[in-house]
């Protein structure tokens, strides 16, 4: 069996449901069909749950901007007296439940409540479309078999459970294509909770790895993982296969390749993940397996770019040495602070690290580390990362921009630069 997992952009309107659709059909497989959120659904329902939480009465018009949204697909993909709509009409009945109630205090707990109803509606959506078109297919609510700890808006997943849930709940005894949500899930005591934004990829991993699937395949609106993001960069270039291990090196850079939880529960099968496009169905897209994946594959370099981010450097005020204590104590405030730390470099006296530029401003930050250090920063940078360096490679990318810090390993190159004037990120 193999697990397909289709993302936002994939569901985002009519047109695109009905290729999903025949892209499914396409395959004479049993297929577990992981689908988000429609198009961008989850950042409404999140503006949404914030204009609640602030009583904004707006949230109204943000609820009916959710509804418009989906009963105008609806509207194109079925007949007005298909059974669909009572069905939609009852879960816009409990969201609008909720929101005529007082919050409670706990916003992330709120948020996991009703964010959740994204994925529910686009399943319901996608699952009733197929059937309809004979793609016969059951829904399922991942949340009876998915079952995670109650760690609003990052559950962690009770494996232990979800194992033989899952494993009970996708039988394939008299079904052969199953459509479910990814990014929810549930405690115990049946409260939904989500996995953190973009999570679907994790579900689609979780479920394969139980079900000790033949391959997860993701499915894109680019070819497979590029070389670049095609949002900074010019004609970025598809790789062919990669390994587990380049592919969470990539993520843990920056690159948005895929959810960085996802490929943990593939390795540890040694299940492939395929990267393709929903747009050319046909074309091969990315490979993502053990270590012989990419012998035969030439390396090619991979950009990686990190905006926003802003350079501290941390002296002790005395000119004494920066010693472990001192970096501990650092290290624990960006720790409390929930700050990542993406580059470090240090020198007798300093320490310095490149941090991403908080929503809030970095002052926070600031005022903590000067309780005992000296601090000066410099914000707007840029952290470069070269993956597979050539000397090329980086004299296209840095060429004579101002370099902060620069650090090279035997494959990876990683430069702080000031943004490019021109640039739009
Ligand atoms: N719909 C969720 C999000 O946009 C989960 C996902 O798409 O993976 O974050
Ligand atoms: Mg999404």
């Amino acid at each position: 069996m193999q697990v397909f997992k289709f993302g936002g952009a994939s569901v985002k309107d009519a047109k695109s449901v009905k290729n999903m659709a025949s892209i499914v059909a396409g395959f004479d497989d049993h297929i577990v069909v992981v689908v988000s959120a429609m198009g961008k659904m989850t950042n409404a329902f999140e503006d949404l749950v914030k204009d609640w939480f602030k009583g904004n009465k707006q949230m109204w018009d943000k609820l009916n901007l959710i509804r418009n949204f989906h009963m105008q697909l609806i509207d194109e993909l079925f007949e007005s007296n298909e059974d669909i709509y009572p069905i939609i009409d009852s879960l816009f009945f409990k969201i609008e439940d909720r929101l005529n109630r007082t919050p409670s205090l706990d916003f992330d707990f709120e948020y996991d409540q009703l964010v959740s109803f994204g994925e529910i509606i686009s399943t319901t959506i996608v699952s009733h479309y197929l059937n309809k078109q004979q793609i016969k297919n059951k829904w399922i609510d991942i949340r009876f078999l998915l079952r995670t700890d109650d760690c609003w808006r990052e559950a962690g997943v009770d494996w232990e459970l979800s194992s033989k849930l899952i494993a009970e709940g996708f039988s394939f005894t008299d079904e052969k294509i199953y459509i479910t949500q990814g990014f929810i899930g549930a405690t115990p005591s049946d409260l939904t909770t989500t996995l953190g934004r973009e999570g679907s990829d994790y579900t689609a991993a979780i479920i394969g790895n139980i079900l000790n699937a033949e391959r997860v395949v993701v499915w894109k609106d680019v070819p497979g993982i590029l070389n670049a993001d095609p949002q900074y960069f010019e004609n970025p270039k598809k790789i062919a296969a990669m390994t587990y291990r380049e592919a969470v090196e990539l993520t843990f850079f920056g690159a948005k390749v895929i959810h960085p939880k996802t490929i943990k529960p593939l390795e540890n099968k040694g299940i492939p993940l395929h990267v393709r496009s929903f747009i050319k169905p046909g074309a091969k897209g990315t490979i993502i397996g053990p270590e012989e994946t990419d012998k035969i594959i030439k390396q090619i370099p991979v950009f990686i770019v990190k905006t926003r981010q802003v350079l501290i450097t941390v002296s002790q005020p005395d000119f004494s040495f920066m010693d472990e204590e001192s970096m501990a104590w650092i290290f624990g405030i960006f720790s409390e602070l929930g700050m990542k730390i993406n580059m470090i470099q240090q020198s007798a006296l300093n320490l310095s690290i490149s941090t991403d530029t908080p929503e809030h401003g970095i002052l926070q930050l600031v005022e903590r580390l000067a309780e005992s250090f000296e601090v000066r920063y410099n914000d707007g940078l840029e952290l470069i990362t070269i993956r597979h360096f050539t000397n090329e490679a980086i004299e296209q990318e840095i060429g004579s921009r101002t370099v902060y810090v620069e650090q090279k390993s035997r494959r990876t190159a990683r430069f702080l630069v000031v943004k490019k004037q021109a640039a739009v990120r």
